[in-house]
């Protein structure tokens, strides 16, 4: 895809502070972070929203939580607690077309979420 910028990302085209990656996913920090800790896991595979999700890809979505579990644990707040957020088009506030989840941590969060 062209003109994704999590494509972009994923190829280095794009510069970003990546703390994860492999064969078929990529962990980057947030630009614009909403706490201490906000990082996105996305796959190389670009899919845009999770309206977009097959079953096929079951065992990508898993393992983007898997990743975003040992995140967690390697910026130490897998015990005080964390969220993690895949938001799904213009309600849900999506603003980049290819998926991500959102690992946030390291302050209190509220609920229900805004
Ligand atoms: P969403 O609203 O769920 O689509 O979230 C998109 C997220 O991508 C936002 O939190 C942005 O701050 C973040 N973002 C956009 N561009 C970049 C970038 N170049 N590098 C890192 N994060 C980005
Ligand atoms: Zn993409």
């Amino acid at each position: 895809m062209e003109e994704c910028i999590f494509c972009k990302i994923a190829n280095h085209e794009v510069q970003s502070e990546i703390v994860y990656e492999d064969e078929n996913f990529v962990a980057f920090k947030d630009i614009n972070p909403q706490a201490p800790i906000h990082i996105l896991i996305i796959p190389r595979k670009h899919i845009p929203t999770i309206n977009d999700l097959s079953p096929e890809d079951v065992e990508l979505v898993g393992k983007m939580i898997l990743i975003a579990k040992d995140l967690a644990r390697k910026f130490e707040i897998a015990e005080r607690g964390y969220r993690l957020v895949f938001n799904c088009n213009r309600e849900a506030g999506q603003m980049v077309f290819h998926i991500h989840l959102h690992l946030l941590g390291g302050r209190a969060m509220g609920w229900p979420p805004g």
